[in-house]
Order: structure tokens, then sequence, then C-alpha cells
């Protein structure tokens, strides 16, 4: 019996399909065929994990390797403990950023660009209401006329001057 041969009849027999001639060949093969046997032993252990109501043995070197899991385990746990520094760290450089950006929009240089009327009158106090306004607080009444009377010369010397 070669080992081709030898794994089907493994196979077979571990669903209980392989009679008890060709069971006793397979058994002769294993005795002499460590690889086979290896094949057998992992076989069963996939079986027992795939039952249920069996206990799954221990794969072998199973202790070395969570040992070694753990060791690895211990030696990213610092690593984690950066990764989250890093993070607040992001955090910071984040706020840090945004905060510039805030800057950037607040103290930018205004462009050079063209005032509307309104902004005008508004920023460069040339409002001829405003003007009126403060002659109407006049106490005196000739004064007050004759500075409305001024004040509407100025009026169209301000709408002359702000016509686009
Ligand atoms: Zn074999």
């Amino acid at each position: 019996m070669d080992c081709k041969k030898a794994e089907r009849f493994l196979l077979r027999s571990l669903d209980g399909r392989l009679d008890h001639e060709n069971r006793a060949l397979l058994q002769a093969h294993l005795e002499k065929c460590p690889s086979c046997q290896k094949k057998d032993r992992e076989y069963q252990m996939i079986l027992s994990l795939v039952r249920p109501q069996t206990v799954p043995e221990l794969l072998p070197y199973f202790k070395e390797r969570l040992l070694a899991k753990l060791k690895e385990k211990e030696r990213t746990a610092p690593a984690l403990l950066w990764v989250k520094w890093a993070h607040r760290a992001v955090a910071f450089s984040l706020a840090t950023f945004l905060l510039f950006g805030a800057g950037i929009l607040f103290f930018q240089p205004q462009e050079p660009r063209e005032l509307s009327r309104t902004e005008r009158f508004l920023l460069q106090d040339e409002n001829p209401l405003g003007e009126a306004g403060s002659i109407l607080d006049q106490k005196k009444a000739e004064d007050r006329n004759m500075m409305l009377i001024f004040a509407s010369v100025g009026d169209t010397d301000v709408s002359r001057r702000y016509r686009p």
C-alpha cells in the first residue's frame, strides 16, 4: 500500500466506512510509515475539534506557543501605550492646527477690494444721515436750518462722489 491509498483509507476509516480487511491493511501501513502516522494524528485532531462532545487534545507545543504569545503581548504592551499617547498627540496637534487656522482666518491682512457703497458709509463714517442726525440735535433753530441746508448740499456732493 502506498501513502496515497493509505490516506484515502484513513479518511474512510474516520467516516467509519472502511471495512475490517482494509482497516487492517491501513493499520499495517501506519505502523511502518511515520508520515501517514502524522496524517492520522492530524485527522484525529481535526475530528476532535469538529465533534463537540470530545475534548480537544492540546496541539503539540501548545504551552510553548502560548508562552511565546504571552511574551509577545508583553512586548507589544508598551507599543500600545505609545499608540495611546500618539493619539493624544494627534488630537493636540490637530487642536493647535485649528487654532492656527482660525488665527489666519481672523488676522489675515485685508485684501484690497472694492468696498460696496454701504460699507463705505459704515466704515468711513460718511453716512449723510449721521451728519443730518447730529444737525437735528442742534439747539438753535436757525443754526439747525442753516446746517440742514448745508447738509443737503453736502448730501448731493456725497451721492455724486459715490456714484459708481
Ligand atoms: Zn504512508
